[in-house]
């Protein structure tokens, strides 16, 4: 059975492409790592050899952590390390490294606040008990206070503070601590604890048993809905930037390509050509439509003013009749008008609703779509789908970031 972890799972959730290029398809790329990633890696070792020495009764002072931390980075560093921002340099990450572990240390020594019973501890969590659904995480630091009380700590060395809801929102403790309540049926109550240590804040979150129940669904739900699905469309976002396949992907592959172009090839393109072809029509439409729709308009007020000033209820031409309605009509509220809610309870109380309302299938098919709909619903749903060809062009107006100078001096 395929083992999952949150990883996984949230990569396919944020981009079903980039999941089959890394788990399906097992596209390998050379993956370079950032001098971001690199901090994160020394502070959580730094961390691990602080509660790991406590373990065996040994305190490090401040200065002892900060210098093992200091040799650790010395002794990783290396050349292929990607520093993305022009304005630091590795010194600036290194002192930064160094703040987030004496914030830490300040903050919590003499560390008694709890019990560490495992460092960067792997964990499986069965979530249905049959290992089908099985998921691999790794804790950072599972700790353990009197009365029961296990606490999940992760240490998040990024440079943004996330607001409490996306905490509340995140996945990807309450999946370990679905692990560690299986694991230790003794627990009474799991604590995760996040500590974003470039702001010097511990966020803990508490769950309940309904919570954890409703994840595992959730969890399982995810996990069939990736087996069973056979599309893996591409959801372009900001995290592309981040994406190892970004030169691959249909998405950017063809500006990629374009971006190697000398000015000339670049506008003998094929693609490009068709696409400005396909703008500049799509524009003329817009603007004969506009002038018609004018023409229209005018024509239409000067039947009116003909049938009123005639008194005719109808005017005839030589291949259609104008039939002329002038005076009030009644309407319904309009959708996001408040009374549209009353007038459907209305409509439900005295049994027409059934007979007014329809099936929004282009909201059913979004729905179906992201993903939002249980899987067992969309299965059941999906009998009624039917295969249809699609071949559509949408137009977006590109970027200043995307466009390219078509000055020549400028090649
Ligand atoms: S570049 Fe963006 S759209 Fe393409 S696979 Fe990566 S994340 Fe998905």
């Amino acid at each position: 059975m395929p083992l999952y972890s949150y990883s996984k799972l949230n990569c396919y959730l944020q981009c079903p492409r980039r999941y089959r290029f890394a788990y399906i398809d097992r596209i390998k790329t050379e993956i370079k790592e950032t001098i971001e990633s690199f901090t994160g890696n020394i502070v959580h070792e730094t961390l691990r050899k602080l509660y790991k020495d406590l373990m065996y009764e040994k305190m490090n002072t401040l200065e002892e952590l900060l210098e093992y931390l200091r040799n650790q980075w010395r002794r990783k560093w290396n050349d292929k390390i990607l520093i993305t921002s022009e304005d630091y340099t590795p010194d600036n990450y290194l002192k930064m490294a160094e703040r987030f572990v004496r914030d830490y240390y300040k903050r919590y020594y003499p560390f008694n606040q709890s019990r560490t019973i495992a460092l960067e501890e792997r964990i499986i969590v069965d979530l249905d008990g049959t290992g089908r659904y099985k998921i691999l995480g790794y804790i950072d630091r599972l700790a353990y206070r009197d009365g029961g009380i296990y606490e999940i700590h992760d240490y998040k060395t990024n440079m943004t503070l996330p607001i409490n809801k996306y905490i509340e929102q995140d996945i990807q403790l309450p999946i370990y601590a679905i692990g560690v309540k299986d694991r230790y049926p003794d627990a009474k109550d799991i604590r995760l604890i996040w500590h974003f240590l470039a702001f010097d804040r511990e966020i803990e979150i508490r769950k309940d048993e309904e919570e954890f129940e409703e994840l595992r669904q959730y969890l399982i739900s995810l996990i069939r809905r990736i087996e069973h699905a056979d599309e893996f469309p591409a959801k372009p976002s900001v995290l592309c930037d981040w994406c190892e396949y970004k030169q691959i992907c249909g998405e950017y592959k063809h500006r990629y390509k374009l971006e190697t172009r000398t000015l000339d090839d670049y506008l003998s393109d094929k693609g490009v050509q068709l696409v400005d072809r396909y703008a500049e029509l799509l524009e003329k439409r817009e603007k004969l439509l506009e002038e018609i729709d004018r023409e229209i308009e005018k024509t239409k007020k000067e039947i009116i003013d003909f049938a009123k000033r005639e008194g005719l209820d109808t005017v005839y031409g030589t291949k259609a009749k104008a039939k002329v309605i002038v005076g009030k009509r009644h309407v319904f509220p309009s959708k996001g008008d408040g009374r549209r809610e009353e007038l459907k309870e209305v409509l439900k109380k005295h049994g027409i609703w059934e007979q007014v309302s329809d099936i929004d299938i282009y909201k059913l098919s979004r729905l179906m779509r992201d993903g939002a709909l249980p899987i067992e619903v969309e299965m059941e749903i999906r009998k009624f789908q039917e295969e249809e060809k699609v071949e559509r062009v949408y137009l977006n107006r590109l970027r200043e970031d995307e466009k390219r100078s078509l000055s020549p001096e400028e090649e």
